[in-house]
């Protein structure tokens, strides 16, 4: 009898435990961000000021160095080494993303010309729990030390990202789809952030980004390398992002030029062929040198027109829930430096998969519909449960 009631009380009390310890990893509470798929009479086309008299920057915003020796399993793989790989590899930003460290301006002293200094741009990568719910802080001014160890709620979620927005330019998801980082329902759900690591030599998340832009989140592209060891060719200039800018070759363009390109969109994203993943440094370079870009993307009438400076394989639109609108030429041996979609009333956005001959590709930033003309489709706000406004910190 006695065991009896003793084991009841244990029951009971470890019962209290596991319950409080389930509510306290739900706070701070977060309602779910507006689900509403993009609507109005305009349409917001990221890559309207993009014109031939401009020039795209070759850009990395995700690279470790050995700054924490256990995460890397490169030889030296210091930010000198990446520096100087992704400087022979022809890049105009070289991002060093340290997890919780933000690397100083001297890691890149002496890059670049002397009249054209290398662009520093501050970054780095927030988050230490299990499955691996990435951030990227750019344009970033403190490491925000908190993060949720044990798998996390979209609550958990959505709190990192609204303290990581207070300490950076942008904030981006980074490799959202690689080990259930996040998933259907947390994209569906989360807002306050600004970009989406879709291309990551770790992971493809070009499905996932579909349900976040279907249920109405205007996430912009990035793409990076998420390099741990430079000195592997299959860590490098794989995944990276094109970013226009006006600023005439030869010279810097400021850091604000660079994050207010990459939140209106003016970029593009692009994933080497498998051959030239594995190739030196010297076939990337020519490969990147020789890979057409975007000349422009317009809307013309009821058409979205898509232009390159060189010959494509393959132009696919797709729009709403990831489905597939139009293919271009549609044959396998044609080829073109252009194509056209015809924008549907049912549409609520529409983007590019280019696929080039060497069957490298380029993801294009979706044209979304607007209710005020020119303006991109705002991110939903984020409010707290009324019960959970004071848990702040
Ligand atoms: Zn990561």
């Amino acid at each position: 009898m006695g065991r009896k009631h003793k084991t009841g009380r244990f029951l009971r009390r470890a019962g209290i435990v596991v319950s409080l310890f389930f509510l306290v990893r739900q706070m701070p509470l977060y309602k779910p961000a507006l689900e509403d798929p993009f609507s109005g009479q305009y349409w917001y086309n990221p890559y309207e000021q993009v014109h031939p008299g401009g020039r795209w920057l070759r850009a990395n915003f995700h690279a470790h160095s050995n700054a924490w020796g256990f995460f890397t399993n490169g030889r030296k793989n210091t930010r000198e080494d990446i520096v100087l790989k992704y400087d022979s590899l022809g890049y105009d930003i070289i991002g060093i993303s340290d997890y919780q460290h933000i690397t100083d301006s001297l890691a890149l002293a002496g890059a670049g010309t002397p009249s054209a200094p290398r662009l520093y741009i501050p970054v780095y990568e927030h988050g230490f729990n299990v499955l691996k719910t990435h951030q990227s802080s750019i344009g970033a001014r403190k490491v925000y030390w908190n993060d949720f160890i044990l798998p996390q709620t979209w609550s958990q979620k959505q709190h990192i990202l609204n303290r990581l927005q207070e300490r950076a330019a942008l904030v981006a998801l980074n490799h959202p789809a690689w080990m259930g980082g996040y998933s259907q329902r947390d994209v569906r759900r989360l807002s306050g952030y600004h970009l989406f690591e879709v291309l990551n030599d770790f992971w493809i998340s070009e499905g996932l980004w579909d349900v976040a832009l279907s249920s109405g989140k205007p996430a912009m592209l990035i793409a990076g390398d998420d390099a741990h060891n430079v000195f592997k060719p299959t860590d490098l200039a794989r995944d990276l992002t094109m970013i226009f800018s006006n600023s005439l070759p030869g010279t810097s363009c400021p850091p604000k030029t660079v994050y207010r390109a990459l939140e209106t969109g003016a970029a593009y994203g692009i994933e080497v062929t498998r051959r030239v993943a594995r190739g030196s440094v010297v076939q990337k370079r020519a490969c990147l040198d020789a890979m057409p870009v975007l000349q422009s993307c317009r809307i013309k009438g009821d058409s979205l027109v898509v232009v390159l400076t060189g010959r494509a394989r393959q132009f696919n639109f797709i729009g709403q829930d990831g489905a597939f609108l139009k293919s271009v030429p549609g044959t396998a041996d044609g080829a073109a430096d252009s194509a056209f979609y015809i924008l549907q009333a049912q549409d609520r956005y529409v983007r590019v998969k280019i696929s080039l001959p060497d069957s490298s590709h380029l993801y294009l930033n979706p044209v979304m519909r607007t209710a005020a003309k020119n303006n991109k489709p705002t991110m939903p706000a984020v409010q707290k449960r009324r019960l959970f406004t004071i848990f702040d910190s």
